[in-house]
């Protein structure tokens, strides 16, 4: 069976790209069933680049094909910001409670109608062999709410009211959120491409 490694240690994202390679008859390893692998520093100033930098240090070291994804919020009153820097935008790392105040500080005085604001997500397939990596992107387009509302989902989740709705992500359903998100975009674009890799025996 063919076998891909997902350079991720999230079970949830994990789960996602499972459910997607099943039916292709590829078989997912992740980050998890490699635990002497070190993290890979993002040093990148793009998706892209971050994306890149993870699968290609996972396909390097485990020998296989490797995808890894980045994602971030981007909002246009701050010129992109926190984009790369989401998950630190407030100092520290990983910290939602602190990004989400700062954001919101920093919108204090924007007022609706110049709240746009889109989650992106960029995902990287890196070969071993040194062929073209894939890239795809996917984007959710939204806006950035007045105060924080809701409780599931995770970072900027509270935050943000998906175009078309009056509610923000994180009071959606999983699975109503999991149809829309930047991260389901991209896994469709991704899953344009991989029945013809995976019929080329590339995978
Ligand atoms: P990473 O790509 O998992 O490193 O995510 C970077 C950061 O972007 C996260 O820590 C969150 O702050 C933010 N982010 C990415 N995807 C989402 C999402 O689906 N909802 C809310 N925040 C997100």
């Amino acid at each position: 069976m063919n076998e891909i490694i997902i350079a991720t240690q999230n079970a949830g994202k994990a789960k996602e790209f499972v459910q997607m390679f099943l039916p292709l008859g590829i078989e997912v390893k992740t980050l998890l069933d490699y635990p002497h692998l070190p993290d890979v520093e993002e040093t990148g100033t793009t998706f892209a680049e971050n994306a890149l930098l993870k699968a290609e240090f996972a396909s390097k070291q485990t020998g296989r094909p490797a995808i890894a994804d980045d994602s971030g919020l981007v909002i246009d009153a701050l010129n992109g910001q926190p984009g790369v820097y989401s998950a630190r935008y407030a100092g520290l790392e990983k910290n939602d409670q602190a990004n989400n105040e700062k954001v919101l500080s920093e919108m204090k005085d924007v007022p609706e109608k110049l709240r746009s604001a889109r989650f992106t997500c960029v995902l990287a397939v890196s070969f071993p062999d040194g062929r073209t990596p894939i890239l795809v992107e996917g984007t959710c387009e939204g806006s950035i709410a007045f105060e924080k509302t809701g409780d599931h989902g995770f970072g900027y989740d509270p935050l943000f009211i998906p175009k078309g709705y009056q509610i923000t992500m994180a009071q959606l359903k999983p699975e109503e959120k999991n149809a829309i998100s930047h991260r389901a975009n991209a896994l469709k674009k991704l899953q344009a491409v991989l029945p013809e890799l995976a019929g080329e025996q590339i995978l």
